[in-house]
């Protein structure tokens, strides 16, 4: 366990504007289903940074992909969630606290981990930042939060009991903001809690009605955090504060990868997922420099999280990835897409 209050995560993220994409991998360990198939694992972890896939691959495959991969981080399988955030998204997270919008996004395919490791890291981050909040009496503050699903570029409110898809609006001050989209303040840890449960049974309502939404569908969870100096001292430009965190538990990445055999091809039209295509567009154009055109208006995704990605925001990407030998040609698109966003 790090610091509970972030303060040193806190001035890093202060500092630290120009800093690329922070990418990392983790992988969770073989399921029972796995292992009941005698399925093995083919990755391994050599360091903090490096995974290497150790199956005997033939030659000519060898070439076509590559056999180690380094990222800022990676995780073995038996990390637990805390060890993940502190390393992975700590200081993107909490550069809210001191106005720099931020997004963490876990990328990866069905049932690797997405939802597992992105709900803890939006739990540790709440915790922190009501930690934060408790030491610094100087300031008042306070947490706002929104949840929406993004399914087949259609937004829903989470925090809504109706299904109504939400329009999306061009604010001039605020750039695209989801209309009538439902805003709480959090009040304590419990309320919190409550919220994140309530998200919880609102996305498995639509999974019911929805074939397999949760494969499909993106979630964000927006965490607001505005403050104040209880007393004006002086011509201070930090006298209030606001900015944004988005956790972002995307649709499998499966989703983002075209077969093309002729058969899958009649399939394409409902196997693609066009937030998540253009998400990778973006991310990669970003990670080589943050000139020329990024085409943030071609997703709903991209459009809602434009002032969370680009200029002085930060970003983090979690990439989870099963080790099992059979999902072992997902496991490489996920890899690849993490080298890309580098
Ligand atoms: P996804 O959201 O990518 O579809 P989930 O987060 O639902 O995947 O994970 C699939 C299953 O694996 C869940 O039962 C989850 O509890 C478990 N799991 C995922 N990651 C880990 C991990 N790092 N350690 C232990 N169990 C995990
Ligand atoms: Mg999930």
């Amino acid at each position: 366990m790090g610091s509970v209050g972030g303060e040193e995560a806190i001035e890093e993220a202060g500092k630290n504007h120009e800093e690329r994409i922070r990418v990392s991998v983790r992988i969770r360990p073989l399921n029972d289903k796995e292992i009941a198939r005698n399925d093995v694992s083919d990755w391994e972890c050599i360091n903090d940074t490096t995974i290497i896939y150790r199956n005997n691959i033939s030659v000519s495959e060898r070439s076509l992909y590559p056999t180690a991969y380094s990222f800022d981080r990676v995780f073995r399988s038996d990390c637990g969630t805390r060890e993940v955030y502190e390393a992975a998204a700590k200081e993107v997270a909490l550069s809210v606290v001191s106005g720099i919008n931020s997004s963490i996004f876990a990328y990866g395919q069905t049932s690797s981990g997405k939802t597992y490791t992105m709900s803890g890291i939006t739990e540790c981050t709440v915790a922190d930042i009501f930690n934060y909040i408790e030491k610094h009496m100087e300031r008042e503050f306070m947490l706002k939060f929104s949840a929406i699903e993004i399914y087949n570029e259609s937004v829903r409110d989470l925090l809504s009991p109706d299904c109504i898809p939400l329009r999306l609006l061009d604010d001039p001050e605020r750039g695209t903001v989801v209309e009538r989209l439902t805003e709480e303040t959090i009040t304590d840890w419990n309320h919190f809690t409550e919220l994140i449960s309530f998200c919880e049974t609102q996305r498995q309502i639509g999974e019911t009605s929805l074939n397999e939404a949760s494969s499909r569908s993106h979630q964000i969870l927006k965490l607001t955090v505005e403050s104040s100096a209880r007393e004006f001292l002086g011509n201070d430009k930090c006298s209030s504060l606001s900015a944004s965190v988005n956790f972002v538990d995307l649709a499998g990445s499966e989703r983002a990868s075209q077969t093309n055999s002729a058969g899958a091809r009649l399939k394409e039209g409902c196997h693609i997922n066009r937030s998540l295509l253009t998400l990778g567009t973006v991310i990669r154009k970003l990670s080589k420099g943050r000139n020329g055109h990024i085409p943030f208006r071609d997703s709903k995704l991209t459009r809602i999280l434009q002032s969370s990605l680009g200029g002085n925001a930060r970003t983090a990407i979690i990439c989870t990835m099963s080790p099992a030998r059979s999902h072992a040609e997902q496991t490489r698109n996920t890899l690849l897409f993490a080298s890309c966003a580098k």
